[in-house]
C-alpha cells in the first residue's frame, strides 16, 4: 500500500518542481538584496573552453551552469605574474588582494591577509571547505591558512585546528597525521568534537552529519581520484554540506568553498576526456547547490574559475558526444575567466573586472543593509 503510495506521489511532485521552475524568476528578482549564505564554487582550471566541452557532451544537453542569470569575466593575473597559479588565484578570491604565485593568504610580504571564511567564522556564520583535492591543496588552503609557499603542507594543516570550520571534505590525511612534528591533528580535531572519518569514498553516503557537530571527512587516498577512476563524492558533498552548514548556523548563515579541483589536473595532463568528465561532475555539484538556493532563497552562489589551464580548445566534432579537444600548453593560462552569479545580490557580479573584485563583492553583499 505505502509503495503504491509513493509511486503515484513521487510523479505527481516531479510535475510540481517543474511547473515551479518560472519561481526561480520572483528569486532573481531580488538578486541585488542581501544573502544571509554566500557559496562560491571554484573549477580549478576552468576556462571557457572547459565548459563548452562539458556543455556539448553533457547526458542531459546542458549544464546547471546555463541557469545562472548574471555572468561576467575576471582579470586572474598575480602580483608578480601575468600567468597565476591556484594559490595567488584563490587567495585573490580569500582575501581581495593581488599575491605572487605560491602565497597562501599572504599579502605580497607574507603578512596574513584575513580571509572571507575567517571573517565569517568570527561572525558567528558557520563555515565550510570541500575540494577534490587534498584540503591542504592551494585552493581551499587559501581560504583557511597562512603561509608564505603552497608546498608547506603540514604548516597548513595545523591552521585547520586554529580557524573554526564547521565542515571539511577532502584529501591529505597525511599532513594531518604523518608529521614531522609528531603532532596528530586527527586526534585533535577528534578532541575538539569533530565527527571525523577517512573512508573509501562510496562510505560519505553513510555518514550522518548531525549539526551538533562539526564534520570533517578525508578521502581514503592521500590524492582523492580522478572521476574517471571512481571518484564520485563531489556531488554528494554538494548536496550535504550546505543543508548541514545551514543547520549548523543556527540561522546567522554561511560561507561554504567548495572546489573542482581536478578540472585543472586533467589540462595539465593534456587530457581532454579525463577534462570533460571533471568538468561534467563539477557542475553535478553545480545543480546540487543551485536546488539548494532555489529552495532556500537567502544563498548567492557565485561559481568561477581561479584560471584557465592548458590554453584548451575545441577544434570539431559532432555537438553530442565526440569533441576533438586540443592544449596550447601543459600550464595555465592568462585567459580570462567567466563568472556566474545566482541569488540575493548576484546582480553584482555581471560586468568586466578584476579577481580580486569577488571578495570585495560577496563582502559587499553581506555588508548591504
Ligand atoms: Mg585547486
Ligand atoms: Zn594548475
Amino acid at each position: 500500500m505505502t509503495i503504491l503510495y509513493y509511486t503515484r506521489i513521487i510523479p505527481i511532485m516531479a510535475l510540481f518542481l517543474l511547473a515551479a521552475q518560472p519561481a526561480t524568476k520572483p528569486r532573481q528578482e531580488k538578486a541585488d538584496s542581501r544573502p544571509k549564505n554566500i557559496i562560491l564554487m571554484i573549477g580549478d582550471g576552468m576556462g571557457l573552453a572547459q565548459i563548452t566541452a562539458g556543455l556539448y557532451t553533457s547526458p542531459s544537453g546542458g549544464l546547471f551552469l546555463e541557469q545562472f542569470p548574471i555572468t561576467g569575466l575576471i582579470r586572474t593575473h598575480a602580483s608578480n605574474k601575468l600567468v597565476t597559479d591556484s594559490a595567488a588565484g584563490a587567495t585573490a578570491f580569500a582575501c581581495g588582494c593581488k599575491t605572487y604565485n605560491g602565497a597562501i593568504g599572504v599579502y605580497p610580504n607574507k603578512k596574513t591577509c584575513l580571509t572571507i571564511l575567517e571573517q565569517a567564522a568570527k561572525a558567528g556564520k558557520a563555515t565550510g571547505l570541500v575540494a577534490t583535492s587534498s584540503i591542504t591543496h592551494a585552493t581551499p588552503a587559501s581560504f583557511i591558512a597562512h603561509v608564505p609557499d603552497r608546498a608547506e603542507m603540514q604548516d597548513i594543516a595545523a591552521f585547520f585546528l586554529q580557524t573554526p570550520l564547521d565542515l571539511f571534505i577532502g584529501g591529505g590525511l597525511n599532513y594531518f597525521k604523518k608529521r614531522l612534528d609528531g603532532r596528530d591533528l586527527y586526534q585533535e580535531l577528534q578532541n575538539k568534537n569533530y565527527n571525523i572519518s577517512h573512508f573509501e569514498e562510496k562510505k560519505l553516503a553513510q555518514m550522518s552529519l548531525t549539526p551538533d557537530r562539526p564534520f570533517a571527512w578525508f578521502s581514503a587516498k592521500e590524492e582523492p581520484a580522478s572521476i574517471i577512476d571512481g571518484r564520485d563524492y563531489l556531488p554528494l558533498a554538494a548536496r550535504i554540506a550546505p543543508t548541514f552548514l545551514k543547520q549548523r548556523s543556527g540561522g546567522r548563515g554561511f560561507f561554504m568553498m567548495l572546489e573542482g579541483s581536478q578540472i585543472d589536473w586533467a589540462c595539465h595532463a593534456k587530457d581532454g576526456e579525463r577534462a570533460r568528465r571533471e568538468m561534467l561532475d563539477f557542475d553535478a555539484a553545480i545543480g546540487e547547490v543551485l536546488r539548494f538556493a532555489q529552495a532556500d532563497g537567502e544563498t548567492l552562489v557565485i561559481v568561477t574559475a581561479d584560471h584557465e589551464t592548458g590554453g584548451m580548445s575545441i577544434e570539431q566534432g559532432s555537438t553530442r558526444d565526440s569533441l576533438e579537444i586540443d592544449f596550447a600548453t601543459n600550464y595555465h593560462t592568462a585567459t580570462l575567466v567567466p563568472v556566474f552569479a545566482f541569488g540575493p545580490g548576484a546582480k553584482a557580479f555581471g560586468g568586466f573586472y578584476e579577481n580580486t573584485a569577488i571578495y570585495d563583492k560577496m563582502m559587499a553583499a553581506w555588508a548591504r543593509e
